[in-house]
């Protein structure tokens, strides 16, 4: 058998709104800025999701933005990673139960890492790509 070793360390990110109030969506894009530097870690905003290792989510699943959310995972390469950013994106939030909103982005496509709140701050953001570059880290590891 095979071994592969993934190296990850530098993980792009894309961003997708698939139907947040634009909250959660201000602190993704704080997170990125240089006052919290998220370079230092090797960290950037890709200028599309097939460049992207992370796909960031925001927001509850609607109905509407669920199929473009599953063309959006498939685009991206291998290994691709997906967190979900605010309460909404973890599992539909306040909207959950509404006749357009089929929940959080785990119905759509698998969640890595699920940062909850309403909405979260981008410390909590930044702490969340570090828990899931550990986890790239011991995926390489294992295989
Ligand atoms: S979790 Fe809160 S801030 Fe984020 S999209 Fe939902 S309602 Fe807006």
């Amino acid at each position: 058998m095979s071994r592969i070793r993934i190296i990850c360390r530098s993980p792009w990110i894309a961003h997708f709104n698939t139907g947040a109030c634009n909250g959660c969506d201000i602190e993704v894009l704080t997170a990125l800025t240089p006052l919290y530097d998220p370079e230092r870690f090797g960290v950037k905003l890709a200028p599309s999701v097939r460049h992207a290792d992370i796909l960031v989510v925001t927001g509850p699943i609607t109905r509407k933005a669920a199929e473009r959310l599953k063309r959006l995972y498939e685009q991206m390469p291998r290994p691709r990673f997906v967190i979900a950013v605010g309460t909404c994106a973890c599992s539909g939030g306040v909207f959950r139960g509404s006749y357009s909103v089929i929940g959080g982005a785990d119905k759509v496509v698998p969640v890595d890492i699920y940062v909850p709140g309403c909405p979260p701050r981008p410390e909590a953001i930044l702490d969340a790509i570090l828990k899931l570059l550990e986890k790239i880290k011991l995926i390489s590891v294992r295989r």
